[in-house]
């Protein structure tokens, strides 16, 4: 597996979810045991001398390769879950899409200070998302703060409206 392999194995599916969107869908690369073993290993790799203690995912997709490189690297995982969806007491974030609101959320007791964190999520595109996610963890005292991707629409210039804000490492697979 390469890394070009793994881009023909990312399907992309148009007019999803409304007309003009070209999405981009990892179900089919991480349904190839091959690449779905590469983009963790490859992240692994990355990341496996950062000192990382808690891989952080973003609802829903970020949970698959989060939760397995947490396991990978030997950090927690802690769920950024849509609103209401989590039980206990949590903290929140609300953000701007297209047209509207929505809010994100996390557990109260999800970090500490001794916490190296590394957000993940499957895409990066305006980077709403991403930094609405980056304000919830920076709630907490934590000691550092890195973020990944499996694939960034770099055109959309999400990265830099995150990174250059805020001064964090942010990088990406594809
Ligand atoms: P942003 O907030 O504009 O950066 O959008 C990123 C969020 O929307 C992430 O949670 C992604 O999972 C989701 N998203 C946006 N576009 C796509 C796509 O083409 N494929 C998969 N997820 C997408």
């Amino acid at each position: 597996m390469t890394l070009e392999d793994l881009k023909t194995l990312i399907r992309e599916v148009q007019d999803f979810p409304k007309e003009g969107i070209n999405f981009k869908d990892i179900t089919t690369a991480i349904k190839d045991p091959n690449a779905f073993q590469y983009i963790v290993d490859q992240l692994y790799l990355k990341y496996k001398d950062k000192g990382i203690t808690k891989v952080a995912g973003i609802e829903s997709r970020g949970f698959i390769v989060g939760a397995a490189l947490a396991y990978k690297l030997g950090a927690g995982f802690v769920l950024i879950r849509k609103q209401g969806k989590l039980p206990a007491e949590t903290i929140k974030k609300t953000y701007s899409l297209e047209y509207g609101e929505d809010i994100i959320e996390v557990h109260k007791d999800a970090f500490n200070e001794n916490d190296v964190v590394l957000l993940h999520d499957d895409l990066l595109a305006t980077g709403g998302t991403a930094k609405a996610a980056i304000d919830l963890v920076r709630e907490f005292p934590v000691k550092d703060l890195l973020v990944n991707f499996i694939i960034e629409l770099s055109f959309l210039k999400g990265k830099e409206s995150i990174a250059s804000e805020q001064n964090i490492d942010v990088d990406s697979l594809i």
